[in-house]
């Protein structure tokens, strides 16, 4: 189960009459067959990327600022976000000038993910989409500063 107030930081943030985004509920865990991933490409004042995984009950999201390593042997620095409602997953469009995250939001890739395991400062997991696959992990270092990079197959 998400705690109650799992978004309510992500409700903080927008303003639901201005933004075109999806105003979520957090959902409670449910085992399903398959759980999913999203990078969004986001050209708000400075253009990063934001990494969302399918994980107890929402997105949970990293801001990616140089994009997510294609290949291993390549580390990049990943910002833990709020956590986004899991209707976020599909959402494409354009965030109006003095909203929050202000700027156009794409869909980079996206497809099936798989957690493979999670530690005290280590996320491992599968991606499947149609520009990352293989298994990569997110390495907690300091605050909500992470290391995002790609295992060696
Ligand atoms: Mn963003």
């Amino acid at each position: 189960m998400p705690a109650k107030d799992a978004l309510s930081e992500y409700k903080k943030l927008r303003n639901f009459s201005q933004t075109p985004e999806p105003k979520g509920r957090a959902k409670a865990a449910k085992k399903k067959a398959e759980t999913h991933f999203v990078i969004h490409e986001h050209h708000a004042s400075h253009l990063h990327w934001d990494l969302r995984l399918e994980m107890e009950g929402v997105l949970k999201s990293w801001a990616v600022p140089k994009g997510p390593p294609t290949e291993p042997g390549v580390k990049r620095l990943a910002v833990q976000t709020e956590d986004h409602p899991l209707d976020y997953i599909d959402f494409e469009g354009v965030i109006p000038e003095g909203q929050y995250g202000a700027g156009t939001v794409k869909v980079w890739d996206t497809g099936p993910f798989e957690l493979l395991g999670q530690m005290d400062r280590e996320i491992k997991f599968h991606l499947q989409g149609k520009r990352l696959k293989g298994t990569y992990y997110l390495l907690h270092f300091k605050e909500k500063n992470w290391l995002l990079f790609k295992g060696k197959e």
